[in-house]
């Protein structure tokens, strides 16, 4: 059975069409069950016992963390996503608050860093949005910032950027570098060792919503000095850090290489069947190994009101990115598509011809 087939078959059946990992995934029986199970669980023995019956399993999905993360000895502590994990590390920020990030960095991050009272500088990226890493290095040595965050795909587009090279410049420089891995965690390889990453469940992962992970090198740890209470919060769904663990559980039984491969392969023949689309043109080259395309309307349609007939005409979801998410970068909204490992070449088609539909 292919990783399509196994992927297809752990979920109930989907209502039209899925082509929104990247805001969503769709979350597998097993992992449903998990927090379910543990929800009766805690009507049982009582919530704070069920919660200590659940440490094991917790357990051994901040181990999935750490491995995906190239981070043995890492402090990992389950958050309520990745904009909550960013807001836990920098309100903790021991020292200069400087933080050198992409021109696409996510709007989001942007305005988490500026409340935290963090000074941006933006690093030098080619056409595509790809950070040029030589140029940075230069940047960074002469004027080096507290922080280096490197959001290593975006919600925007799907472009990769070079987390591996990065990270070499920046051990050689001695600077401390986070990770937003949101969209990159279970996608692409993240396992560099940088001293932060942080990312979600419910995205390529397809874990519950409402859950996420922040892994912290543990000198780096140990010198955070959080404002009120411990980073981890102590009441929280602690079903759905359940289902996030199993989810990660899940990806490394069905083989992060493999994922990241058919990931990498599925995101090729999604741009190469929409290539064709009227009106519509393709922003990542072809070959990018992201499952992330993102289509820029050329005939003056609006993504958002697309999405929303995609769904209601067609029950196919997408997402509509408008400039906020990188107001650095965009200078109109796309339309982001993102099947996952079940990505099929008839769907991608039933897709472009709805869309063609729906742009008139
Ligand atoms: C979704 C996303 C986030 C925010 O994640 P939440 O879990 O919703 O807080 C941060 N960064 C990127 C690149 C994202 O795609």
């Amino acid at each position: 059975m292919t990783l399509a087939d196994r992927w297809r078959e752990a979920r109930v059946p989907v209502a039209g069409l899925h082509l929104d990992s990247a805001a969503c995934s769709r979350q597998s029986n097993a992992v449903i069950d998990a927090a379910a199970t543990h929800a009766r669980h805690e009507a049982e023995v009582g919530g704070y016992v069920a919660g200590e019956a659940a440490a094991p399993a917790l357990d051994a999905g901040r181990a999935a963390v750490r491995l995906l993360a190239g981070l043995p000895d890492a402090e990992v502590v389950f958050t309520t996503g990745s904009n909550h994990a960013l807001d836990l590390l920098l309100s903790s920020w021991p020292g200069p608050r400087t933080v050198a990030c992409l021109t696409g960095e996510y709007g989001p991050n942007l305005i988490i860093m500026a409340a935290n009272g963090f000074e941006v500088r933006l690093l030098p990226v080619d056409e595509t949005g790809r950070l040029r890493v030589e140029e940075a290095a230069a940047v960074l040595r002469a004027d080096p910032p507290a922080l280096v965050h490197l959001t290593v795909l975006g919600s925007h587009r799907g472009v990769v950027q070079p987390l591996a090279e990065l990270a070499a410049v920046c051990r050689e420089l001695g600077l401390p570098l986070a990770v937003d891995a949101a969209q990159g965690l279970g996608h692409v390889d993240c396992a560099v060792g940088a001293d932060v990453l942080y990312t979600s469940s419910r995205k390529w992962l397809a874990g519950p919503r409402g859950v996420g992970a922040l892994a912290v090198r543990p000198d780096l740890y140990r010198r955070l000095t959080p404002r009120w209470a411990p980073l981890e919060l102590h009441e929280a769904n602690i079903g759905s850090r359940l289902g996030f663990s199993l989810a990660l559980g899940e990806h490394l039984a069905a083989g992060p290489a493999e994922v990241r491969r058919r990931l990498a392969e599925v995101g090729a023949l999604t741009r190469s069947v929409l290539a064709e689309v009227p009106g519509w043109e393709v922003v990542e080259p072809v070959d990018e190994p992201s499952a992330i395309t993102t289509l820029r309307p050329l005939d003056g349609a609006e993504p958002t009101p697309v999405r929303a007939r995609l769904i209601a005409e067609h029950a196919i979801i997408t997402t509509a990115c408008e400039v906020v998410r990188a107001p650095n970068e965009m200078d109109r909204a796309v339309l982001r598509v993102s099947p996952h490992v079940d990505g099929a070449a008839e769907d991608l088609q039933r897709f472009a011809a709805a869309l063609v539909a729906v742009s008139s």
